[in-house]
């Protein structure tokens, strides 16, 4: 086996080099050769010595991850399936706006948090994706769609972890993945548009502002621990204050001055106006030692086996005014890619069973989508 280069930032890479007895500054060209161009192929890498280009060749590859599928919506919504192996499959979207585009990433193969109205959450956890995997996701879009849209400019903007899986219980491949979209010789994505997302594993959150401070986003859902435990498990672990406290926290390293703060609409669970004032009162409390935030209303994507519903538009812009009229930014989000199933964070199209996703692998690697290097001239 060798060395899926897609595993390391630069300074993983670095180290990789010194093993093969190359100069560390080489990894660096390498590193722009693989991330900025979008290059696979060793002997098309012309700056490298052709020393240096065999013993690659010979001890290191890039893989992307095979495609399932790719599905493009009305609204320019792309939306792709991913095979991990072993009958896994992830998902990634890209939302591309006027001002920016965003990719949204998966970090796990389920997730073991169980959230009530996640689809990814009723799958269950299978795995924690690589360093190599989350990174392909970015590879592959930024450099496929440079193609598709005839642009030789950055397409990818912004990046949100907020496909499937939780994030911070896959630290340790998170961070080289988010260090290496930061980095100047790879993506060179600012700080601030680059979120992490979590449903609130507390102590994780504390080593990200250590290790690598990007933008937060903390799923939050309900205005007290009774229905947050009943909404996400990981409540009763690190319950509201504490998770709050840490909120204000991460502000003294965070790029952006506020935490977002997610909450997805569930028509008579949490989208009273009594659940907006007992929300106007918890954050308040912590406003008053530091916190900063803003609001994402999300409107819940149904799946028949969530048992929920969607919260009616007049409950979420009542919701909406009672946070406004606090004083709180508000927003609350469009659904994109409506057609195609693929509002960021949502895969509901895709609840399945674990033999269902095989089967669905198996199909689709009968018509494989070809995926070639693009030359430089
Ligand atoms: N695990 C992380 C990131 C992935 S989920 C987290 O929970 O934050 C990304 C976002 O999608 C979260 O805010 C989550 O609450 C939201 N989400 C999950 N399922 C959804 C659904 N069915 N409808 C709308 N939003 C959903
Ligand atoms: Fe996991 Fe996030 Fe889904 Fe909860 S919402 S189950 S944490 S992916």
């Amino acid at each position: 086996m060798t060395a899926n280069l897609l595993d390391f930032d630069l300074e993983g890479l670095a180290f990789f080099c010194e093993g093969l007895g190359e100069k560390k500054f080489r990894a660096t060209q390498l590193f722009r050769w693989i991330h900025q161009r979008g290059m696979s192929n060793f002997d098309d890498m012309s700056d490298l010595a052709k020393v240096m280009r065999e013993k690659l060749k010979a001890h290191a590859h890039v893989a992307a991850l095979p495609i399932l599928s790719q599905q493009i919506s009305k609204d320019g919504t792309i939306k792709w399936l991913f095979d991990v192996g072993g009958g896994d499959a992830v998902e990634t979207v890209f939302i591309p706006e006027d001002d920016r585009g965003t990719l949204c990433i998966s970090s796990q193969a389920g997730c073991a948090v169980g959230c009530r109205f996640c689809s990814t959450g009723h799958q269950g956890f299978s795995r924690n994706l690589r360093t190599s995997e989350i990174l392909a996701q970015l590879w592959f879009a930024e450099h496929f769609l440079r193609q598709y849209l005839n642009q030789t400019e950055r397409v990818i903007s912004n990046v949100v972890m907020m496909g499937m899986g939780e994030p911070l219980q896959n630290y340790t491949a998170l961070i080289p993945s988010l260090k290496a979209m930061l980095d100047d010789h790879g993506y060179g994505l600012s700080r601030r548009r680059v979120t992490v997302s979590t449903s609130g594993v507390v102590p994780m959150m504390t080593r990200l502002s250590q290790d690598c401070p990007v933008a937060l986003a903390v799923s939050l859902h309900a205005p007290n621990d009774a229905l947050r435990d009943n909404l996400v498990p990981l409540n009763r672990k690190y319950p509201l204050n504490e998770l709050l406290s840490e909120c204000t926290l991460y502000l003294n390293k965070a790029p952006r001055d506020f935490i977002t703060f997610e909450y997805c609409m569930l028509k008579g669970v949490n989208d009273q106006p009594a659940h907006a004032q007992e929300l106007v009162t918890l954050i308040r409390h912590h406003a008053s030692r530091g916190l900063r935030c803003k609001f994402n209303l999300i409107p819940f994507n149904p799946f028949k086996e969530s048992g929920l519903l969607r919260s009616d538009d007049a409950a979420v812009e009542a919701f909406a005014s009672v946070l406004i009229q606090a004083g709180f930014v508000t927003t609350i989000r469009k659904t994109r890619g409506d057609d195609i199933d693929a509002a960021c964070g949502q895969l509901a199209g895709d609840v399945m069973d674990r033999t269902g996703v095989a089967q669905r692998i198996a199909q689709q690697r009968a018509v494989p989508i070809q995926w070639t290097d693009r030359k430089i001239s």
